[in-house]
């Protein structure tokens, strides 16, 4: 596999680096090198996951990934649509059980939800009947926060979201973007160590969206959150990610890993931002392809893997 970490002998092939290319930011990396971490905050070893199809079919979503990420990075995960990217993370997040493999985070095997995992997805499920700041507030209320402290917590996370004089709007009297913020602000404020983003901004314009990265990065920064962020938009995850992890389409494996080392802050219009993506979808458009191919033909049947249980 292409991202294992296990260290292997010498004679690794060319084809596992990813090769160093002047002004694209990549850099020379040894995907069959990548020491282990002592103390990874979340790590994926050989986790399977299959999905049993309306006909009854086993199909093998997630095949053996192995992953790793340090405490305070920021990793987005990019693959075509259907790869698996929302089922990664649905297992990281606790809400559904690997058929094999392990997801640990903090050196502890994950079970089901847990207060030190968040998610947050497009439809940032905000409910219309609460107020903004009652938003805040809800999960904190569900963890058992005091409520002097969630008041004092809920000021503290709006004013980080640049919010704080909507704490008493309803939703429906926010944009779109501004709904988005108070799902982050939702989201931090029970203080989770780990920040799982499905899409969150897919659904919003571009300057919306390139707002909210920048709020994004000086939240990570200012927080020290460790972030894993899927996205199908490879100059999104350019300008967001410290690591991007490019998974194939269907079984999703992990195909490759793009260290960024551009300096931050970042624009997604920079053209160190565009230079590195272009290596990134080159690799990523033969995965699409794939995925179109499987969605034109007719008759078309998942793949079925044997061996392995949902
Ligand atoms: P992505 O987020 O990358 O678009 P998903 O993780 O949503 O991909 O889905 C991966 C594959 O698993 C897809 O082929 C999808 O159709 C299938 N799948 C996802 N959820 C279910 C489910 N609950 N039941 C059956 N198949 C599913
Ligand atoms: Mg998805």
């Amino acid at each position: 596999m292409s991202a294992s970490f296990h260290s292997v002998p010498d004679q690794t092939p060319l084809d596992n680096w990813v090769a160093a290319k002047p002004d694209t930011g990549l850099q020379l990396v040894d995907q069959h090198r990548r020491p282990e971490l002592e103390y990874p905050k979340v790590a994926l070893s050989n986790l399977c996951l299959s999905y049993r199809t309306q006909s009854g079919e086993r199909l093998l979503a997630l095949d053996h990934i192995n992953l790793q990420v340090r405490a305070g990075e920021f990793v987005c995960i990019v693959g075509p649509s259907g790869c698996g990217k929302s089922t990664l993370l649905h297992l990281i997040a606790g809400l559904q059980p690997p058929a094999s493999g392990l997801v640990v985070v903090d050196g502890k095997l994950v079970h089901g939800p847990g207060t030190d995992r968040i998610l947050i997805f497009q439809d940032h499920g905000l409910f219309p009947w609460l107020t903004v700041g009652q938003n805040v507030e809800f999960g904190m209320k569900m963890k058992g926060v005091p409520r002097a402290e969630r008041q004092e917590k809920t000021r503290h996370y709006l004013k980080l979201v640049h919010l704080a004089k909507f704490e008493n709007s309803y939703i429906h009297q926010l944009s779109g973007g501004m709904r988005q913020r108070v799902a982050i602000a939702r989201a931090l404020a029970t203080e989770p160590d780990v920040l799982l983003m499905d899409e969150p901004f897919a659904a919003l314009d571009a300057q919306t969206r390139d707002l909210l990265h920048d709020e994004l990065e000086r939240i990570w920064n200012d927080t020290g959150r460790t972030i894993l962020f899927v996205t199908h938009n490879v100059r999104e995850a350019v300008r967001l990610a410290d690591r991007v992890v490019l998974l194939t389409f269907r079984p999703g494996r992990i195909k490759n890993e793009f260290p960024i080392d551009l300096p931050r802050p970042r624009h997604i219009e920079d053209l160190a931002v565009a230079r590195t993506s272009r290596a990134i979808l080159d690799e990523l458009r033969e995965e699409i392809n794939r995925s179109l191919e499987a969605e034109y033909q007719v008759g078309m049947k998942p793949r079925i893997e044997p061996g392995v249980s949902a």
